[in-house]
């Protein structure tokens, strides 16, 4: 295992650092990248994927490569535009319902992404969960107005249950993410026809194979997106997203450029607005240039030796 910590460009998600382990398998290298605050019991799926590169089963891919929207974290309108304009995505996520902002900032940010992208392109906004269903639906409404037109709305309350009540008060696409990676049962989403279209990570939810059978048996338009990962991790969420049958929607995969560094020689950074679909080779000049210090690989090493004594307790 190789622990590195690679410092954001932007803080994203409050992580001004992002910590990463890489595991080395038959086939290659997996990352195993649970944010920090994550017990053994979440971070285990993370692991799964990580083994799942590492053994080299992926599924066959059935495209050359993955359309990708750049992400516009929660910055004022001029550095939005910027960021849009350097991404040469056609379509842009912008965070909304930051806590401490108001709907006439999301607003300001939403207008400049699409002064930005030209009337072609495609604007999606992702609350995180942050607002209440009155809130949701008025600004969404406000929001679809100041982007001429949304393409979805991702999580725009908490729950499955209120996702389902704000889907069936507003015309703009709904997307499920927290409520499909943190939920105890996934499928609530589709029982409850609380979405149109399903963010699937592939860590989180256990690897490749894992996400395409969720894919399969939810049944709605799926979006691959990452967590924040070096290229290694990019690449399971490109495998992913290149073996779905269906792919009617751009991947939020294009976040390699969120962190200062990578592992590998030939990072998976879009071009044209895609990203090709390969598994790129970890460089270990590179992963040596942002390993960790020794108390923080420690502290790796001591969390994957806690997520397998859980899987030792939970055998049969
Ligand atoms: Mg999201």
């Amino acid at each position: 295992m190789k622990v590195v910590a690679i410092p954001m460009r932007t803080r994203f998600r409050g992580i001004t650092v992002r910590e990463v382990a890489l595991l080395r398998g038959p086939a290659g290298w997996g990352e195993w990248s649970p944010f920090l605050e994550y017990p053994p019991d979440v971070a285990e799926p993370w692991l799964r994927c990580a083994e799942e590169a590492m053994a080299g089963d992926w599924p066959a891919p059935l495209r050359s490569s993955v359309p990708v929207n750049v992400t516009v974290p929660a910055v004022g309108p001029e550095r939005a535009h910027e960021i849009v304009l350097a991404g040469g995505c056609r379509t842009a996520k912008v965070k909304v319902a930051e806590p401490g902002q108001t709907t006439a900032d999301d607003e300001a940010r939403v207008e400049a992404v699409r002064d930005a992208l030209g009337p072609g392109g495609h604007v999606r906004v992702d609350a995180n969960g942050g607002w209440s269903v009155d809130d949701a639906v008025a600004a969404i409404g406000r929001l679809d107005r100041a982007a001429g037109g949304l393409e979805y709305v991702e999580q725009p309350v908490a729950s499955v249950e209120d996702l389902a009540r704000v889907r069936r008060r507003v015309d703009v696409p709904i997307a499920a993410d927290e409520s499909i990676r943190r939920a105890e049962d996934p499928y609530r989403v589709r029982d409850l026809e609380a979405a149109d279209i399903a963010v699937l990570k592939v860590q989180p939810l256990g690897g490749v194979r894992a996400c395409l059978e969720i894919a399969e048996r939810i049944g709605l338009p799926v979006v691959v997106s990452s967590a924040l990962e070096t290229s290694v991790g990019i690449a399971a969420g490109v495998a992913l997203a290149a073996a779905l049958p269906s792919l009617p929607h751009a991947c939020g995969l294009a976040t390699v450029q969120l962190l200062t560094a990578d592992v590998v020689s030939e990072p998976l950074l879009p071009v044209d607005g895609a990203l090709p679909v390969r598994r790129p080779a970890v460089d270990v000049h590179k992963v040596a240039g942002v390993g960790a210090a020794p108390d923080r690989v420690a502290h790796w090493e001591a969390r994957l030796a806690a997520v397998r004594a859980l899987r030792e307790d939970r055998r049969p």
